[in-house]
């Protein structure tokens, strides 16, 4: 059986990121943050400083005391003898070098604690706030670095009209971008820090992006480089872009009640204001890496929940993540199942990251299916809260410490392979984003272990990246990830197309002939162009099976929402309240399985609230099979749960042990071989366990 067993990786072994092109990336390198590839256990501390939260408002007179005790030897050292590995606290929050020196100051001090402690430290940089009235006190010159509006207001962020004195700096200005690196050098140089988290890695939706003169200017180039004279032509109709400007809105064209992006300059914005990120973190990622290779770069630009990154917050991951070690997701939600069937995770965050190999820091230190969560799909702890710890974390935090063996250097196994593509979901997030949601949620709680890829990826597909694709109404295809399908399919690779697959161009041009033609057929035709989108609804329809080649194609009318279709809604997001499966989901289920020939690395019975994950150890000669209950509170444990778990080709397993943080025994299961599976039953589960098989 030909299962890959981390493609992503066979691609381009040693990089941190799959396909990663050679240009300058940070984490690309060997060793920067190299330390990370042994797991991370971070906590604080605080990540705000004392002058922020007066600022704020509503501290009470002992603020300070309180603020101290974050920062204190005691704190440092009970962190530390619970286990915490990275000591986490603020350093810059935007106020200005100068008037935030006494607290940095501080933060060299704490730092030094920590490292005496052994432990390494974690510096909290803002990167994306400008605390004007101290700032501009001491830097003139930074009244010209801020973004404006088309009006020229300063654009704030957004916290509840709570905190209207930050300002976003532009990242377009590079005066702004050597002061950033003025910051940096005092977080590598003086306090030694060993990771720098960058908080905000954002920007806002529209009307809110920066039309300053740096921006309008930069972006008229972008366009002048990006495309040659005869494309610029084919896109716009017109070659000279000098003139071309940051879209403009106005009361009868509200940004957020736009549905589908069809206009070539809103696409082009949307593609600057994510460049200007993901540029100014390359830069950002260089010069730290020139000062010391060693300390690891992370930021918070959220995960994968349903929103419409790119277009509201200048965020696509697959560029950014290149550069990162690590990344934040606020997530709020607890791993989770409801009543009604939806089964709330961060599943898809952690796969992202896998596929880019970083690390996620999540909210998990409140609930142990969290926990066990990230522990089965992010191979490690993340961020284990704040100072004083849960017990549940410590339970947890002392588990992984004693197995930790068996999740370092994991990689993932899976034959199935979901891609999320940047230009379907940025320009047509309501569907495309609905359908993707729903085809990952039916993977998800049919315990069928699946990778994330992304565009780039496609361009290399091949049955060493995965057995099965899913297009999940990935509407925009370019040609060359089209040349590419056509090939894997005949070559023995499955392929599940729906809906509006392959129908327009990267652009979101509708293809004179679908792009699929010859792999699916009787495609519900698609329109060129709507000025007013027309209610959706979500085409029905038995899936139509097909064999090219030596590979199978099956091809889904609909992927249909259980229940009323969600409303079309300012700015679009498919947020929890869709996490369900779909109806159909049993069909789609059933039709991977038809397209992988029964190839699948992992078969586990349960409940659709078990979830499991499939990592393995190639040199330690084991694959590990991680199981979590989403139910807990209704269901503390679940009973008898029958596993198969392939093992390589010509292999036979040698043993099967069960690993559990609600036991201290790690006893040894009964197994018998069938084919080349392991098969074997799991006893009991509480939250989460793991089993490893070993040949
Ligand atoms: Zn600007």
């Amino acid at each position: 059986m030909g299962v890959v067993a981390a493609g992503l990786s066979v691609a381009n072994p040693g990089s941190a990121a799959p396909h990663n092109s050679g240009t300058q990336s940070a984490a690309g390198s060997q060793s920067q943050g190299a330390w990370l590839k042994e797991g991370l256990i971070d906590a604080g501390g605080c990540h705000e400083p004392y002058i922020f939260v007066v600022r704020c408002g509503g501290v009470g007179p002992n603020a300070h005391e309180i603020f101290e005790r974050y920062q204190s030897e005691e704190a440092i050292r009970r962190l530390q003898n619970q286990g915490v590995e990275v000591f986490h606290t603020h350093l810059y929050k935007g106020f200005g070098l100068e008037a935030e020196m006494p607290e940095m100051e501080d933060t060299k001090r704490a730092a030094a604690i920590a490292h005496r402690y052994g432990m390494k430290v974690d510096t909290y940089i803002q990167w994306n706030t400008m605390m004007y009235e101290t700032f501009f006190a001491e830097e003139p010159r930074a009244k010209g670095w801020i973004q404006c509006d088309a009006l020229g207001q300063p654009i704030l962020l957004t916290y509840g009209y709570q905190q209207s004195f930050r300002y976003r700096p532009c990242f377009s200005n590079p005066e702004y971008l050597d002061y950033l690196k003025r910051i940096i050098h005092y977080a590598v140089e003086e306090v030694e820090t060993d990771l720098i988290h960058f908080d905000n890695f954002d920007l806002n939706p529209e009307p809110d992006s920066c039309h300053c003169n740096g921006c309008t200017t930069g972006f008229r180039k972008r366009l002048q480089t990006k495309y040659s004279p005869e494309q610029r032509k084919d896109r716009f109709g017109f070659e000279n872009v000098d003139n071309v400007n940051p879209p403009l809105w106005n009361k009868w064209n509200p940004p957020e009640k736009m549905q589908i992006i069809f206009d070539p300059a809103f696409q082009e914005w949307v593609d600057y204001r994510c460049e200007v990120m993901s540029s100014t973190l390359q830069q950002m990622a260089g010069y730290i890496r020139s000062l010391n290779p060693e300390v690891a770069i992370e930021i918070n630009p959220g995960g994968i929940t349903g929103a419409n990154r790119a277009w509201t917050n200048a965020v696509d991951h697959s560029r950014l993540l290149k550069f990162t070690n690590a990344f934040w997701s606020e997530e709020p939600d607890e791993a989770d199942y409801l009543p009604d069937g939806r089964l709330i995770s961060k599943i898809r965050t952690y796969k992202m990251a896998r596929t880019y190999r970083n690390i996620v820091l999540a909210y998990t230190s409140h609930g142990e299916a969290s926990m066990g969560e990230s522990l089965a799909f992010n191979q490690t702890i993340g961020f284990a809260g704040v100072d004083p710890l849960p017990p549940g974390m410590l339970k947890y935090i002392s588990f992984y410490r004693k197995n930790r063996d068996c999740y370092r250097g994991t990689e993932d196994v899976a034959s199935v392979a979901v891609l999320r593509s940047y230009p379907s979901l940025t320009y047509h997030n309501f569907r495309v984003q609905l359908s993707a949601i729903l085809v990952e949620q039916a993977l998800i709680q049919a315990r069928v272990p699946f990778h994330l890829i992304f565009d780039e990826h496609l361009e290399h597909l091949s049955l060493s990246l995965c057995k099965v694709l899913i297009l999940p109404n990935t509407e925009c295809l370019s040609h060359a990830q089209l040349t590419a399908i056509r090939p894997f399919v005949e070559a023995g690779g499955g392929l599940i197309a729906t809906e509006q697959a392959g129908l327009y161009d990267e652009w979101h041009r509708l293809r004179v002939k679908p792009g699929l033609e010859g792999l699916v057929e009787n495609q519900t035709m698609a329109p060129a162009y709507e000025e007013t989108v027309t209610a959706a609804t979500i085409a029905t329809g038995s899936p139509a099976r097909r064999e090219i080649g030596r590979g199978r194609v099956v091809y889904f009318p609909g992927i249909d929402f259980d229940g009323p279709l969600p409303a079309p809604e300012p700015y679009f997001g498919i947020d929890k309240r869709f996490w369900k499966r779909p109806r159909n989901s049993e069909e789609l289920i059933n039709e991977v399985h038809w397209v992988a020939r029964g190839d699948m690395p992992l078969e586990v019975t349960g409940p659709d609230f078990l979830v499991a994950n499939l990592v393995e150890q190639r040199h330690e000669r084991r694959r590990l099979v991680h199981l979590v209950n989403y139910e807990t509170k209704r269901t503390p444990s679940i009973e008898s749960i029958d596993v198969k778990c392939e093992v390589p080709e010509g292999e036979a397993a040698k043993g099967v042990t069960l690993y559990s943080p609600d036991s201290d025994a790690a006893p040894s299961l009964r197994f018998r071989m069938e084919g080349s599976m392991a098969v074997f039953t799991i006893p009991d589960l509480r939250t989460y366990c793991m089993g490893a098989v070993s040949w």
